[in-house]
């Protein structure tokens, strides 16, 4: 059980103008799985590629538990990175390429031959060894290389994007083998993902990247209601914003004075609320609203609304939403048990 901390870690491409690492401070607990997640070129497999040790840092350190690896060549680390486009060898069999590791660590050959079993049954891979990679689907070959992975028992392992190039169904498939198999072996794991849903799907915590910087770090449920900054909420797909003044457990805004949860900060802030929160009808916090908006989604149905001249955002099962349409008054409310305090910009 490993525990992977990054110190003030810090990397500039050479010649770019800014920090692709920007001193970045990062503690993914023993056993834990961690999603990356972040807009591309925020510096997620700069990030990765600094643990793996596959490029050096300008400063700051990487430790596994207290002890600092970032002196070591990627071999020594005990990190493995399996990349987007897994490289297996092509001239190898499957079997071969997820032996091979430890072939170079000269293990017996029996012994490699009941690890590598073992291995091909736990990814779903059986019957496939003796097949070339370029026999074997995407989403096998993305399963060989994290089989070829986890047979060397690394103390950290990271995936790069494991599930970007698979179709949808594969995709949830994949999902579901790299947790389940990272719940069974323990090892602290990072999970490189730009897709908010993926990572709140798979991840026990989620470290938010935005332009090199950590921007929020916690369990998924935090990122989406308690997000630290505008620019977190928005990238979980927060759209209702309120520029207004907190004061005495009251938020004064356009929409006048509303009701805050307890506990909330004092002075000037931006007063956030999730479209689902919003609730269409009476109740605490109230309003009249004018639908602008009906726009189904499939599974929900967007309201688009004014409420005393701001524009809000509803997210409502399509159900309740037949009765709406453009043009149409109602009352909304906005829960006090919802709303949520950014700092002002
Ligand atoms: P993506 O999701 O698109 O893979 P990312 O979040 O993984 O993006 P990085 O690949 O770490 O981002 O890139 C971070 C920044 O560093 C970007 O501005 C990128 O253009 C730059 N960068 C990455 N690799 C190099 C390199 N080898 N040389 C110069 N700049 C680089």
């Amino acid at each position: 059980m490993t525990t992977l901390s990054l110190h003030a870690l810090r990397k500039t491409y050479p010649g770019a103008g800014h920090a692709a690492v920007h001193g970045l401070d990062l503690t993914a607990a023993s056993g834990s799985l961690t999603a990356l997640l972040g807009p591309s070129g925020c510096g997620k497999t700069t990030t990765m590629k600094l643990i793996a040790g596959l490029i050096a840092p300008d400063a700051g350190e990487v430790r596994l538990d207290t002890g600092p690896i970032t002196h070591l060549p990627p071999e020594q680390r005990g990190v493995t990175m399996v990349f987007q486009n897994p490289l297996l060898f092509p001239h190898l069999t499957i079997a071969q390429n997820i032996g091979f590791g430890l072939r170079m660590r000269g293990l017996p050959p029996a012994r490699i031959a009941d690890s590598v079993a073992a291995m091909l049954s736990r990814v779903r891979l059986d019957g496939l060894g003796d097949r070339r990679p370029a026999a074997l689907s995407g989403g096998q070959q993305q399963r060989a290389a994290l089989a070829r992975a986890l047979v060397l028992h690394p103390r950290v392992l990271l995936l790069d994007e494991p599930l970007s190039n698979l179709d949808p169904g594969l995709r949830d498939e994949m999902r579901q083998l790299i947790r389940g198999l990272q719940l069974e072996t323990g090892i602290t794991t990072i999970v490189v993902t730009h897709d908010q849903a993926e990572a709140v799907a798979l991840a026990d915590r989620i470290a938010l990247m935005l332009d090199g910087r950590l921007a929020q770090h916690g369990p998924p449920e935090d990122l989406y209601r308690r997000p630290a900054s505008l620019a977190v909420a928005r990238f979980f797909g927060g759209v209702n914003f309120l520029p207004g003044r907190s004061e005495g457990g009251v938020f004064r805004s356009a929409l006048g004075t509303l009701t805050l949860p307890p506990g909330m900060p004092e002075g000037d802030g931006i007063l956030t609320l999730r479209p689902e929160a919003l609730r269409l009808g009476p109740g605490p916090n109230a309003r009249m609203a004018r639908v602008d908006a009906v726009t189904f989604l499939g599974t929900q149905t967007r309201i688009s609304l004014t409420v005393e001249g701001c524009a809000l955002q509803a997210l409502t099962t399509p159900d309740l939403a037949t009765a709406l349409a453009a043009g149409t008054s109602l009352a909304v409310s906005l829960p006090p048990e919802a709303l949520w305090l950014l700092p002002p910009e």
